[in-house]
């Protein structure tokens, strides 16, 4: 998944951003409301963990904002305990949940998982090409009766594509959709990701799932649709 972490308190941001990347998201840190909204129009995030004492701009108002423009991914305020009236307000604003500083590591993660979840149920329905399958909400992929085991990473990337077949995806895209903003455009990250997904989801098999056109980039097809 692809997270914002919306936080002015450096130390805060980058321990949450952390604990995020540790978790096997890609996660991206904005330290203001208006470089909040505007990464939200750049990238395709599945949840904002948002403070609500920004300066500039409160929590509640970039919820708001984000609303109005369509975002349709979960938010997750970040709030202190005598910010009772911001943290409602911010609810009605269109936050899905609040957790109040000081937090634990544990409970913010599992915030963000439940949220995610959700999502996943409401949102996410099961990937189907040819015969793979990857289920969001289990985080199971089979093909044909076989289960297989995916990283994180390796599950997002396939996710993506799956949601998109027969679209062809350049690197930059596809790091884009599924790395940080930060991640270095010219590492073969996705070239290493790819392969090793194929010898996962192609093993044994004469037709792969995902096609790779020389010098443009990646797509998955079913092998019966290809002629
Ligand atoms: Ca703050």
């Amino acid at each position: 998944m692809r997270i914002l972490v919306v936080e002015d308190e450096p130390a805060i941001a980058s321990a949450v951003t952390e604990l995020m990347t540790g978790a096997g998201h890609a996660a991206d840190s904005a330290s203001s409301g208006p470089q909040a909204l505007e990464y939200a129009q750049v990238y395709p995030y599945d949840l904002v963990v948002l403070d609500v004492m920004l300066p500039g701009m409160t929590g509640r108002e970039v919820a708001g904002r984000l609303r109005a423009s369509g975002f349709s991914a979960p938010i997750l305020m970040l709030t202190a305990l005598d910010e009772v009236g911001e943290r409602v307000a911010g609810l009605d604003a269109g936050a899905d949940d609040y957790l109040a500083k000081p937090f634990a590591a544990s409970e913010l993660l599992a915030r963000v998982r439940a949220l995610l979840r959700r999502r996943d149920g409401e949102r996410r329905p099961i990937a189907r090409l040819a015969d793979l399958e990857l289920d969001p909400a289990s985080h199971r992929v089979r093909r044909g009766s076989r289960a297989i085991r995916l990283t994180a990473k390796e599950f997002a990337l396939l996710e993506f594509l799956l949601r998109h077949p027969g679209q062809l995806f350049s690197q930059e895209r596809l790091i884009d959709a599924v790395w940080d903003a930060e991640f270095a455009p010219e590492s073969n990250v996705v070239e290493v990701y790819i392969r090793s997904l194929r010898r996962k989801i192609d093993a044994g098999r004469r037709n792969g799932l995902i096609e790779t056109v020389r010098g443009v980039g990646y797509r998955v097809v079913d092998p019966r649709a290809r002629g």
